[in-house]
């Protein structure tokens, strides 16, 4: 058993660190607050690999393994929750479900345009009628002689609206339930799919969550993903790779919190002393630093099994359940810290408290993975 990161996993999460602090942490708080897209930030995501991170340089990427890719997420959610999201949703959902499944050919078409941030990736199996019970979805794909017309809405789409390539999945068995769905890439401007509405989002107001619309959308079969009717399988694997990122996203926004905790308690004065010096603060930010301690390395854990080929729906689920509790937690407390302050917007702490209550729902919410880990210590499936 070896801790230590090499040196590439090292250096990947300086790098992280460096554009985190340098170029996110300065206008987070104005892109939340205006509910602006982050373009310029996500171009320079783009030029220094992060949107490829993890695919290999064939097709366009970094070549990252999956340790140096949770690094780099959780740094990127110490500074803002947002962006994190949108890196994640690209890399681990979209781009990631092209890599699972798809052909030489599909990898090669979409693949290094993602990678290099000229497209973003956005992915959607969630309907405004069915999320945890995803396969009850009611998108269909109506296969014809020339290929297939989709029909059908998707909700809570990340990236929905800004993505010029989508993966999104369409029953074409209804009598196979779980067992009839198939995958689909579908691009921007596909005549009858477009983007529906956004959503007034309790957090995370700089990351973009959209509907899409499909309207009688006709794809050829090489918009195929993946084997016909085998689109669920593919996705609950391309949902154990991106559980550890959302994991990794909320051991970052706790870290942030804690940061400006730490901060805090040692500037703010109360009865002639730093609030530093009280046990009771004290006693909180010890608690709170060890619970991020025992998140990240449920996640680094994850993501290092994942790297060796191992299975991992019982670790990532645990690293995702986990982390994303301790996150509701800490910045709940970071709050505390801060007092009558944390409460406003002058601190990061209330965006991170809001941002990290979507790890605890999205890609499976906090019932559902432990469903997931109860019927693998039962080994029910
Ligand atoms: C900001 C944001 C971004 C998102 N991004 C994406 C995306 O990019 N792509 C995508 O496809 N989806 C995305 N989602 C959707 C997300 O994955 C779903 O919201 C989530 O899976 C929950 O589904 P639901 O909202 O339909 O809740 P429901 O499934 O209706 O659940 C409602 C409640 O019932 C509980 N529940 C349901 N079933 C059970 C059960 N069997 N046992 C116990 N409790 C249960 C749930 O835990 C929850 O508390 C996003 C959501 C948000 C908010």
């Amino acid at each position: 058993m070896d801790f230590a990161l090499t040196e590439e996993q090292r250096l990947v999460r300086q790098t992280a660190r460096e554009f985190a602090e340098g170029e996110i942490a300065p206008v987070a708080a104005r892109f939340n607050e205006a509910g602006e897209f982050p373009w310029e930030i996500v171009r320079k995501l783009g030029e220094l690999g992060f949107l490829g991170a993890i695919f290999p340089p064939e097709y366009g990427g970094a070549g990252l393994d999956s340790v140096s890719y949770v690094l780099l997420v959780e740094e990127i959610a110490r500074a803002d929750g947002s962006i994190a999201l949108t890196v994640a949703a690209h890399n681990s959902l979209c781009s990631g479900h092209i890599y699972l499944a798809g052909t030489e050919a599909q990898r090669q078409k979409y693949l290094p345009r993602l990678a290099r941030g000229e497209a973003l990736g956005a992915w959607g199996i969630t309907e405004p009628g069915s999320g945890s019970d995803a396969s009850a979805m009611k998108t269909t794909a109506v296969e014809d002689d020339a290929g297939f017309i989709l029909n059908g809405t998707k909700a809570f789409i990340t990236n929905g609206s800004v993505a010029e390539i989508a993966v999104v999945m369409a029953v074409t068995d209804p009598a196979r339930a779980a067992k009839g769905i198939s995958a689909f890439v579908l691009e921007r401007g596909a005549p009858g799919f477009r983007p529906g509405g956004t959503y007034q989002k309790l957090g995370l107001h700089a990351s973009d969550t959209a509907e899409l619309i499909l309207d009688n959308v006709r794809v050829s079969r090489e918009q195929l993903l993946g084997q016909l009717h085998g689109g669920f399988v593919d996705t609950l694997k391309v949902l154990d790779g991106g559980r550890i990122s959302i994991a990794a996203m909320a051991v970052g926004l706790a870290q942030g919190a804690l940061d400006a905790s730490v901060t805090y308690a040692r500037e703010r004065h109360a009865f002639g002393q730093p609030i530093g010096h009280f046990q009771g603060i004290q006693g909180m930010l010890a608690e709170l630093a060890t619970e991020i301690e025992a998140a990240r390395l449920l996640t680094l854990r994850a993501a290092y099994l994942k790297d060796q080929g191992r299975g991992i729906r019982l670790e990532s689920s645990m690293a995702k359940l986990f982390a994303s509790e301790v996150g509701m937690k800490v910045t709940t407390k970071a709050i505390q810290i801060h007092g009558g302050y944390g409460y406003t917007r002058e601190f990061p702490v209330e965006r991170h408290f809001r941002d990290v209550k979507l790890c605890e729902i999205g890609e499976g919410t906090s019932e559902i993975q432990r469903l997931i880990i109860a019927r693998q210590i039962l080994q029910l499936t």
